[in-house]
């Protein structure tokens, strides 16, 4: 089997090969684009097939990215295209699984890609200081998500979360991720009905309902957040990295082939009467096969 590379390219006869997205639209679709090759590139290598040509993918970088244009020992201006805020599991590397590379994306992450008071006060900093170049705004949830499956098990067995092996701080990570776990498990009762909890499957459907749900909520404060700004140029999208199949798409479920066109960032909530809806959608999608 041949080795299969994943490189960073820089073209000097081609310095401008990725220019800044004009609008948000636009950003999307790069980042979408991104991890369509990303994904690829890891099937690639689980499955040791390789696509036409060379078994090469490439992430460009611009000129000014790496530098050019700008004196020895001056400092590169900053100019992400998109914010994302992203959990801090090893499994997904924000930039590497977007297909971007230096200077393409402001990346906030923290466990459970929740939204503390520092991670929005690094959002707002963002939406400021980098407006002149920053055109999205993203949250990603993930697939098996630590934090998620802490608060599933906390809201199934409360004596867990009050036990003395949580400390403060990883209490107040997994006590925002409660609202979205309590939003899956309604939906989970509605659809599966009132016996829900003791259905074969149960905890493992919450945590992937909840997972999609956290990732919304999120979305929907940053939503919040960015109108505040006055930023209505700016699009705030979210979605649910798969670490199964590694596609970025919204909503994630298990056994979920990888396809080009599953790829896909979705529009932040504008209501929160959509939680309810997709804790419905996630319910009946994981809903156990007799
Ligand atoms: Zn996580």
């Amino acid at each position: 089997m041949n080795t299969i590379d994943y490189i960073y390219r820089f073209d000097p006869k081609n310095p401008s090969a990725k220019p800044l997205p004009i609008d948000a639209d636009h950003a999307r679709r790069t980042l979408e684009d991104g991890n369509r090759m990303f994904s690829r590139w890891m099937e690639s290598c689980r499955t040791g097939t390789t696509s036409e040509g060379e078994p090469r993918y490439v992430v460009a970088c611009n000129g000014l990215e790496v530098g050019m244009q700008r004196l020895h020992g001056s400092m590169p201006r900053q100019t992400p295209f998109a914010v994302v805020v992203g959990c801090s599991d090893a499994r997904v590397p924000t930039e590497m699984l977007f297909g971007q590379g230096f200077n393409d994306v402001f990346v906030i992450r923290v466990a459970g890609n929740v939204l503390g008071d520092v991670c929005m006060g690094s959002v707002d900093f963002a939406l400021n200081a980098l407006s002149d170049s920053v055109r999205l705004v993203v949250m990603l949830g993930h697939s098996g998500c630590g934090a998620v499956t802490g608060a599933v098990d906390a809201y199934l067995q409360p004596q867990k979360f009050w036990s003395r092996s949580l400390s403060p701080m990883l209490r107040s990570i997994i006590q925002r991720i409660f609202v979205a776990v309590r939003e899956a498990a309604n939906g989970l009762k509605e659809v599966w009905g009132p016996d829900a909890r003791n259905m074969p499957g149960y905890r493992e459907a919450l945590i992937e309902a909840a997972v999609c749900i956290n990732a919304a909520q999120a979305a929907f404060d940053l939503r919040q957040e960015v109108e505040r700004n006055g930023k209505w140029e700016i699009d705030v999208l979210y979605a649910v990295h798969d670490i199964r199949n590694h596609q970025v798409c919204m909503p994630v479920y298990p056994g979920m082939q990888r396809k080009d066109e599953n790829v896909r960032l979705a529009q932040a909530p504008t209501n929160p009467t959509e939680f309810r809806n997709l804790a419905q959608e996630m319910a009946q999608l994981l809903l156990p096969r007799s």
